[in-house]
């Protein structure tokens, strides 16, 4: 027990998975009206009715974010003004009220404030930041829904690969795709989500950790690792999947490019056939939760290649070095990424 008689959190047992915290961030909004003042609140189950838009239709979209404990001692969030961008036009795109700027940043710096005891200690992880938008309101057509709530949930997460990062095996689908043109795979929709988890089930029950999606008019571009971003470097070109709404915007996408810029490399936003990546020097992929993830081999019907020796690529390592020095502090913010919670 700590002195005010909480819980002593055992932070070097956490791992990527949900913890429930103290507090918890609500509002809700008529469609039409504006977001009425939002509210702090304990972690509590939700009350909703069985006809909520959400639960039927599945209206609704999640960002993720991590706060964490940086070397001045400050806790500090990401680029979390991208998430609030991301938030709205995702909102727009799903018939949803968008949540303002100033009350998303505001919501998430209470709901990380009022559970700071569950920021974990620096380099042992952090606190995973969830928000999520969704038609609470009750619908029985194919409709929007009448109301929106907002809430912001956190969750304190161990490193995604303990010991530091390891090589991942993956897997390109020929059966399934993420998203197609026109639909939705350019917001963190909801429902974009579900019909990934048995193709990635699959190819894990084969040794895989993730499967490569390609795009679904050609099946040939690279489009993502699962719920992340993909990169590949050759001959020094470091390429990433150009946006074309069927890829997720990512914040760490966008980080890795910047990065990679300022250190001088030559950075390409491109389809990538999947071919050129098979012949690729070095592969990895970006998201909130790992960062940057070095891909050691992948597996296309018969072909198989590895990368690096299935060692961490060098560039991998560098960024990866790199974005979280400056994620926690630990080396000078020349973008003005971090932002202090107050
Ligand atoms: C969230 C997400 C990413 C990564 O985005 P970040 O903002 O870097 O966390 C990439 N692809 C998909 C499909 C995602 O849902």
């Amino acid at each position: 027990m700590t002195e005010d008689g909480l819980p002593e959190v055992d932070w070097d047992s956490l791992t990527f998975s949900f913890t429930e915290t103290d507090r918890m961030y609500m509002a809700t909004c008529k469609q039409g009206d504006d977001w009425g003042q939002g509210k702090m609140q304990d972690f509590q189950n939700l009350s909703l009715s069985p006809a909520a838009g959400v639960i039927n239709y599945g209206q609704g979209l999640f960002e993720g974010m991590k706060a964490q404990h940086a070397a001045d001692g400050s806790i500090v969030l990401f680029r979390p003004l991208d998430n609030a961008r991301r938030s709205r036009d995702g909102a727009r795109r799903l018939g949803m009220t968008p949540v303002p700027e100033e009350m998303f940043l505001d919501a998430i710096m209470q709901t990380v404030r009022e559970n700071s005891r569950w920021v974990p200690p620096m380099g042992k992880g952090a606190l995973y930041v969830r928000p999520l938008l969704f038609g609470s309101g009750a619908i029985l057509g194919v409709a929007p829904a009448p109301e929106y709530t907002f809430l912001v949930y956190v969750s304190p997460v161990g490193p995604y690969f303990k010991g530091g990062i390891t090589p991942t095996s993956l897997r390109v689908s020929d059966e399934f795709h993420r998203a197609a043109p026109g639909g939705s795979g350019g917001v963190k929709a909801i429902g974009n989500y579900a019909p990934g988890m048995v193709p990635s089930q699959m190819a894990k029950s084969e040794g895989y950790s993730e499967i490569i999606y390609l795009d679904a008019v050609n099946h040939r571009y690279i489009e993502e690792v699962g719920a992340a971003n993909f990169f590949c470097v050759k001959n020094g070109v470091i390429s990433t999947p150009e946006l074309t709404g069927t890829i997720l915007p990512g914040v760490t996408r966008s980080s890795v490019m910047q990065l990679a810029e300022s250190k001088g490399y030559e950075i390409k936003e491109e389809k990538i056939d999947v071919d050129y990546a098979l012949e690729a020097d070095e592969c990895f992929c970006v998201g909130t939760a790992a960062v940057i993830s070095s891909i050691g081999k992948i597996e296309h019907g018969e072909r198989v290649v590895e990368y690096c020796g299935g060692d961490v690529g060098p560039i991998a390592m560098e960024l990866y070095e790199s974005l979280t020095k400056i994620q926690q502090r630990r080396a000078p913010d020349q973008f003005g990424w971090t932002v202090t919670v107050e």
